[in-house]
């Protein structure tokens, strides 16, 4: 088949019904998850109370009680015909990992029965000495360990029962992303309660929440299957722009194509079974570009939900006749795709720590944790983005769209303004919602609507939105742990300075509200000429004046690595008790590992791309031309007519050789990068490769414009951009 019959064969497809199960989404929701309701059905009442205790306490479970709730689980897997049980983890690639095991066992008769014990439940031992460890596992002792995290619900996908596992070494190092997080987390509570207190003693307890929004582009997987690259790297590395892409802005919340309506509809049933509460989907920015997101819950489960989503995207897309890509920048020259992490905390008592509250009281609470967010941020900035940064993203990082390489605070004129006004007034004033009360001289209030909410700054990394923070720096394709566990843990080291100065001022008797003003103000007063910033993201003068604010502007992947083994980042790390020092290496390790590896996959898939599929399709184009040029010349015994020829000749001779010298010069680069052992200077050497694509891909994309349509072999943007 050629180009021409994938494009007509894509562009012909029918949509395939999506099948949706009989009944209201209420009665089908959560059917596939062991949640509090299945576990009142099917656990004992010892079982039930010894693993709720578990859940609420965040510690492991004991043997007796595994038993007790692997009963009652094997009774409900059965039911739904599982045969297999897998431990699910996250470790340090993309995606989940899973090894399935059989229920079955033999019986002592000669036959086989079912089982499904404590120790199948708890705890289990992957050989997985494959993963990534950053040297923490040598291999002759790869023993790690998973172990069930009974706060995310076990789920059934397919035949498995899937059981949300940490990933450990031996030594007890975590070698995945869900153990730091979970450990961020409980900082967070154990940092943000002390605080709370100060305005309702009963808090015994912070959640951090995280609504996800997921972008994603689809394209038909017929022409996906014809470009090695996409199949290779999840993005194409050549491609001429097509002549209409977003410019129109007539694809961005547009109605959604029925065949895409169908997959959508079947991924959101796929969810709302595994009690994933997907709400809201639309078109996005770009071309075939598209955006889910569901309503947000407590961090680590959200971010399961998320691993889960990813995976179901890409089956349930190739049912539809699609292929996924959640690459961060599939396509040059359209929006690329992140996925924004809002974020927020919250107390047992139902407080919304990030949002106004009721009274002054609430508003006090609120300011509290705002300034002292920004106050996190600013001092991390760099780890921040560190904590976003991949191979990947790098193309979206500083790329002229969310985000710039610099991680700044939106807050929005109001907000803007209710510090600046705090600055001002006596640290005795009430913080009140306006119009709540008449105006008296000096009060700060705030607007009960946020009227700049609206006013998205799109340009910001880090956004307040009026009751959370979006950090819409997130790759697309990201573990949202990454990120989630940096900022949860920056949060929680402030939150423990706080506190000291707090009772420093408390210790000169002062009020409480008093003294948590006068730790505020200076907070406040550093917060606003630094991390702070409304402006435009991507200009010129805001990378100098970010520069002059002390903001990290590092734009180079590997570098921005280094600040996780930075004194402030070991020391806000080990004090939260998030990551030992040994773990911060061993990540930066599989981190620069993970980059050279990306960018040498890319580099490899280009040059052979540019040698096997670009310039043999040129060269059949310029011998066609010579043939022609050749029979001008012997008809008309000159060549007064071949003008156009000549010029195209001469224009595709060049291009020729300038691929070729080109990939002939990043094959080299590549054999030079390979020589070096040390892996932060070789991920630096990979930088260099990955910074000279442009130049290889650009004499490409002029072929693409000069080469007879016919004989170009790829499918081409305006093809894979606009079938669906
Ligand atoms: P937008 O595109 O305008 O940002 P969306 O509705 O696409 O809005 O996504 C907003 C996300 O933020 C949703 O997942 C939503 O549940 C989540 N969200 C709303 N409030 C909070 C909050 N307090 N904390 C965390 N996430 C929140
Ligand atoms: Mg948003």
């Amino acid at each position: 088949m050629d180009r021409f019959d994938l494009v007509k064969e894509s562009f012909e497809k029918k949509s395939v019904p999506a099948e949706i199960p009989a009944g209201k989404t209420s009665e089908y929701f959560g059917e596939l998850v062991f949640d509090r309701k299945k576990m009142c059905k099917y656990l004992d009442a010892g079982s039930l109370h010894a693993l709720l205790d578990c859940i609420e306490g965040g510690h492991a479970l004991d043997r007796k009680t595994a038993d007790g709730v692997a009963r009652g689980m094997k009774e409900w897997a059965m039911e739904h015909g599982v045969t297999h049980v897998t431990h699910w983890f996250q470790p340090l690639t993309e995606g989940t990992a899973e090894k399935h095991d059989s229920l079955i066992d033999y019986d002592g008769k000669g036959g086989v029965i079912e089982t499904f014990d404590g120790k199948m439940l708890a705890q289990q031992e992957p050989d997985a000495s494959s993963f990534p460890s950053g040297g923490i596992r040598a291999t002759f002792e790869a023993r790690g360990y998973t172990a069930w995290d009974p706060t995310s619900p076990v789920f059934i996908l397919d035949d498995t029962l899937c059981i949300p596992t940490v990933f450990i070494s031996y030594t007890g190092e975590a070698l995945d992303y869900k153990t730091p997080l979970k450990k961020a987390l409980k900082a967070v509570s154990d940092a943000a309660v002390p605080i709370c207190k100060f305005f309702d003693p009963g808090v015994t307890k912070v959640f951090s929440y995280l609504g996800w929004e997921q972008e994603y582009f689809l394209v038909d997987e017929s022409l996906y299957s014809a470009r090695t690259d996409l199949m290779i790297t999840g993005r194409t590395l050549f491609g001429h722009n097509s002549s209409k892409n977003q410019q129109l802005d007539d694809h961005y919340f547009g109605s959604i194509p029925p065949r895409v309506a169908a997959f959508m509809r079947d991924l959101e049933v796929a969810g709302h079974r595994l009690g994933i509460p997907l709400k809201t989907r639309h078109n996005e920015v770009a071309p075939n570009q598209f955006e889910l997101a569901p309503i947000y819950g407590e961090t680590n489960l959200a971010n399961d939900q998320n691993q889960i989503v990813m995976n179901l995207m890409g089956r349930i897309a190739r049912k539809h006749g699609f292929v996924v890509l959640l690459h961060e920048k599939p396509f040059d020259g359209v929006n690329g795709s992140g996925k924004h992490n809002n974020w927020s905390l919250g107390t047992d008592k139902g407080a919304q720590l990030l949002a106004p509250g009721k009274d002054a009281k609430g508003n006090l609470q609120f300011i509290t944790f705002f300034v002292n967010v920004l106050a996190a941020v600013q001092k991390h900035n760099g780890l921040l983005k560190a904590s976003i940064a991949s191979a990947t993203n790098a193309h979206r990082l500083g790329a002229n769209e969310a985000p710039p390489a610099i991680v700044s605070a939106f807050l929005g004129r109001t907000m803007t303004e209710v510090l600046h006004k705090l600055l001002e007034v006596p640290s005795d004033t009430p913080i009140e919602i306006a119009g709540k009360k008449s105006k008296s001289v000096g009060l700060v209030e705030i607007p009960e609507v946020f009227v700049d909410n609206t006013d998205r700054n799109r340009t910001s990394p880090f956004a307040f939105t009026g009751n959370r923070f979006e950090f819409r720096a997130v790759g697309s394709c990201a573990n949202c742990a990454g990120a989630m566990t940096t900022l949860n843990a920056a949060v929680a080291e402030q939150l423990i300075a706080f506190k000291a100065d707090v009772d420093a001022e408390l210790a000169k008797g002062k009020k409480t509200n008093v003294a948590i003003m006068d730790a505020l103000k200076p907070i406040i007063k550093s917060v606003l000429g630094t991390v702070c910033f409304d402006g435009n993201g991507y200009t010129e003068e805001w990378k100098r004046e970010a520069e002059r604010r002390g903001l990290d502007v590092e734009t180079n992947v590997p570098k921005m690595f280094c600040e996780f083994t930075k004194p402030a980042a070991v020391e806000m790390f080990t004090k939260t008790g998030v990551y030992t020092e040994k773990e911060l290496q061993a990540r930066n390790d599989v981190k620069w590992e993970t980059y050279i590896k990306k960018v040498q996959i890319e580099s490899r898939v280009m040059v052979r791309m540019a040698l096997n599929h670009i310039i043999p399709a040129a060269l059949e184009y310029k011998s066609k031309l010579l043939k022609e040029v050749a029979l001008a010349k012997e008809v008309y015994g000159n060549l007064d007519n071949c003008g156009t020829e000549l010029v195209l000749l001469e224009n595709i001779s060049r291009h020729v050789d300038e691929v070729r010298a080109r990939a002939e010069a990043m094959r080299e680069a590549r054999k030079a990068a390979n020589l070096i052992g040390n892996d932060y200077e070789r991920a630096l050497a990979y930088h260099e490769i990955a910074e000279s694509f442009p130049a290889l891909r650009r004499p490409i994309d002029k072929l693409e414009e000069v080469v007879d349509n016919k004989m170009w072999p790829l499918p081409k943007y305006r093809e894979l951009l606009f079938i669906n």
